[in-house]
């Protein structure tokens, strides 16, 4: 008796699946509808508690990583969202995640190198798309900044065009199309600058180093008693261990040369100098993950968040051997970002609690 309802099940969940798979297309469509009616209907920035949080939009570098699109921190404070470097696939990850690029107020870059802003057209596309702006992205930066936008608006003057007699003025208010620079002074060396302050939310760059990269700035944001600091790139800095005195999070960049080397190995076996002299040179402007996490030590940052990952960790492994000797140099909170990672700072509170978006 068993033994023919046993039978009889298996033969029921065989022929659902046989639906299933003959109907699939179909079942697939309303699967896709359901799930773009839930997103467009959630108001992700909404759901989170009132406070400063950290979203990876990219956590990685230039080098290839599935799980890490180039440089791009968003920091929602609050309602309001602002991100710092464009770094490629930056605004379709936070698109993703079901953070419209509409919302971007201002976007702050670090420094120039292409890594920064080579998803640049995309963001200020989508945010004037996404959010029918009527005035411009606008972009803060050290001097060059202005270069910078001035490329992105000549390299996209012909798709503004194309969008705005494709989908109207109402849609896309051609006022709003591409970016517009928001140059402030370099800050001096131990000189932090206020360089942007609305509503409670105060951002204030500070000069790194990233030789022969120059400008370089980091930021940090304060928000409802809450505070984030985002390094940028450089090597191991004094201007970024005073201005993390007892911040909740340090968000500091990390390259690990020991598995740098394993690469420049590679290229010099395989007879390709250039690629092994480039490998070679790049580990002398950035910070180790160890020297992140003496920085993080020494300033009392309660919270670590290591991005800006180079090189990939394409093996589960890999995580690990990137992460060698970090919790012996920091007790604190370490999370070594990929795509998607969130931290949130709720207000009135001392939590910091690390996760996705809901
Ligand atoms: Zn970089
Ligand atoms: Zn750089």
């Amino acid at each position: 008796m068993i033994r023919r309802l046993l039978m009889a099940m298996v033969l029921l969940v065989a022929f659902a699946m046989g639906l299933v798979w003959l109907y699939r297309a179909e079942v697939a469509t309303w699967a896709f509808e359901r799930g773009a009616l839930r997103s467009m209907s959630t108001d992700v920035i909404a759901e989170l508690p009132q406070g400063l949080h950290l979203f990876v939009c990219g956590a990685g570098a230039p080098l290839p990583d599935p799980l890490r699109s180039g440089p791009c921190l968003a920091v929602i404070a609050g309602e309001r969202l602002f991100v710092v470097d464009a770094g490629s696939g930056g605004a379709r990850n936070l698109q993703a995640a079901g953070v419209s690029p509409g919302r971007i107020e201002a976007l702050f870059l670090t420094h120039f190198h292409s890594d920064h802003i080579d998803g640049l057209g995309e963001m200020a596309m989508l945010r004037w798309t996404g959010g029918g702006h009527e005035t411009p992205l606008p972009v803060h930066g050290p001097p060059g900044v202005e270069r910078v936008v001035d490329g992105l608006n000549h390299a996209y003057g012909q798709d503004f065009f194309y969008r705005v007699a494709h989908h109207g003025r109402d849609v896309v208010p051609p006022s709003g199309a591409g970016g517009k620079a928001e140059t402030f002074q370099m800050p001096p060396r131990g000189e932090p600058q206020v360089v942007f302050e609305v509503d409670g939310v105060r951002v204030t760059a500070f000069r790194v180093g990233h030789h022969p990269v120059e400008p370089a700035v980091g930021y940090r944001f304060d928000f409802g008693g809450r505070s984030v600091v985002v390094s940028g790139d450089t090597t191991r800095n004094e201007d970024v261990l005073a201005i993390s005195q007892d911040v909740d999070l340090l968000a500091h960049e990390a390259l690990a040369p020991h598995l740098v080397a394993v690469l420049e190995r590679a290229a010099r076996a395989t007879g390709q100098d250039r690629l092994a002299k480039i490998l070679f040179d790049i580990p002398d402007y950035h910070t180790t993950p160890v020297e992140a996490a003496e920085i993080a030590a020494a300033a009392g940052a309660r919270a670590l968040l290591l991005y800006h990952i180079v090189p990939q960790l394409p093996i589960p492994g890999l995580q690990a051997a990137f992460l060698r000797g970090v919790s012996s140099a920091y007790a604190g909170s370490v999370t070594l970002s990929r795509d998607g990672t969130l931290v949130s700072l709720p207000t009135g509170t001392d939590r910091i609690e690390v996760g996705k978006l809901p």
